[in-house]
């Protein structure tokens, strides 16, 4: 019994390579399931990965992949039998642990969430860790008690994949949405998506250095940070929130501490690689119900094992429209 993976290794000067290997079974890494992988995609990490490592990687030989979808081909885990349509995401896998660069994956039962039935492992892919992030984002404002006739939501680097996700689910709920962008000419795009208004990031970066601008919006999804997020803040409205999950302008935020003490607003942080497996299947769940299908196929587009060197420097230099799904079949 073999399977093929794209093998990496990293070379003396830190330099990754890649090459698709056929290996024998026995050299997949330890767990109580084994997936035939379908699907699985590129994400930003996969982009250090494949590159550098980015510090991620502790052992060479290695099989990258942060999310893969697939279908379960030998189970020692009760929770799970053959036959069963799954999907991974985080827990570190394509870092510490070999992960969906391959055409199969094994794992700890535990980490695998089933799949609903109207969610097929490509689009498991196309929704991938960036949508499942943007349920989260989106849970977390409805947990707080923000609902559509709360107002506006602001959804910020609204054309990344995070973004633009969380765009579909907020409108297909009802809410009505603000997609601020920095790139004009994914306006139409955004609309598509459900956005009500397209907001120019400047209107966010060059708004008034002071700590509690006019009251605007009911509730922000957040995957920016740096200035846009500090002025964001400033114009929550009373007992708002904001879900933060993303840092595309670096980890700091030149904010004050008075909307949380003079407004009531509060700051939900989203984390997708550790959570707990109830609020994942619950995510998972939520998609499966929650985001227009439909729309999200418009961003796809497809690769294979060997497109995956040539894909990844331009993750990284930010020249990757949409989702990248990758059949590894
Ligand atoms: P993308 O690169 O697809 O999107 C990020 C968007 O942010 C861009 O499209 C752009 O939006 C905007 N942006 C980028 N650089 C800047 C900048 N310097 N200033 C202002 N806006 C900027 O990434 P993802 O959507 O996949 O991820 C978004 C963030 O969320 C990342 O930081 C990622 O690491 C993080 N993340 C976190 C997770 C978690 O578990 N917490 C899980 C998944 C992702 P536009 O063109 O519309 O302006």
């Amino acid at each position: 019994m073999t399977f093929r993976a794209l093998v990496l290794t990293q070379g003396a000067d830190r330099k990754v390579s890649g090459t698709i290997e056929t290996l024998p079974e026995d050299r997949l890494p330890a767990g109580d399931v084994t997936v035939a992988v379908d699907y699985s995609t590129l994400n930003y990490k996969d982009g250090l990965v494949l590159t550098s490592g980015g510090g991620l990687v502790k052992t060479w030989p290695h099989v990258g992949g942060i999310d893969f979808a697939g279908t379960v081909e030998t189970s020692e885990n009760p929770a799970f039998k053959a036959g069963d349509k799954v999907v991974l995401n985080g827990y570190r896998v394509g870092e510490l642990h070999w992960g969906g660069y391959a055409t199969k994956a094994r794992v700890k039962g535990d980490w695998l969430v089933r799949l609903p039935a109207s969610i097929s492992s490509r689009r498991a892919m196309a929704i991938g860790t960036a949508g499942y992030t943007s349920m989260l984002c989106v849970m977390a404002l409805e947990k707080h008690g923000i609902t559509p006739a709360s107002g506006e939501i602001l959804v910020t680097g609204a054309a990344g994949g995070v973004g633009s996700v969380a765009v579909a689910i907020l409108a297909k709920l009802g809410y009505t949405v603000v997609a601020a962008t920095g790139r004009a000419q994914e306006g139409d795009y955004l609309k598509a998506l459900g956005a009500t208004t397209i907001m120019d990031r400047k209107e966010l970066t060059e708004a008034p250095d002071r700590p509690l601008l006019g009251e605007r919006f009911a509730g922000v999804v957040d995957t920016v940070s740096g200035v846009m997020f500090a002025r964001a803040l400033a114009q929550v409205k009373y007992g708002g929130a904001a879900a933060v999950c993303g840092l595309a302008a670096g980890p700091a935020f030149p904010g004050s501490i008075l909307p949380f003490i003079l407004r009531g607003v509060s700051v939900y942080g989203i984390d997708s690689v550790m959570l707990p497996k109830a609020p994942r299947e619950e995510a998972w769940r939520r998609l499966g119900s929650d985001l227009p299908l439909d729309k999200l196929d418009s961003t796809v587009s497809e690769a294979g094992l060997g497109d995956l060197m040539t894909l990844a420097p331009k993750i990284l230099k930010g020249e990757i429209r949409g989702r990248v799904v990758v059949d590894v079949n």
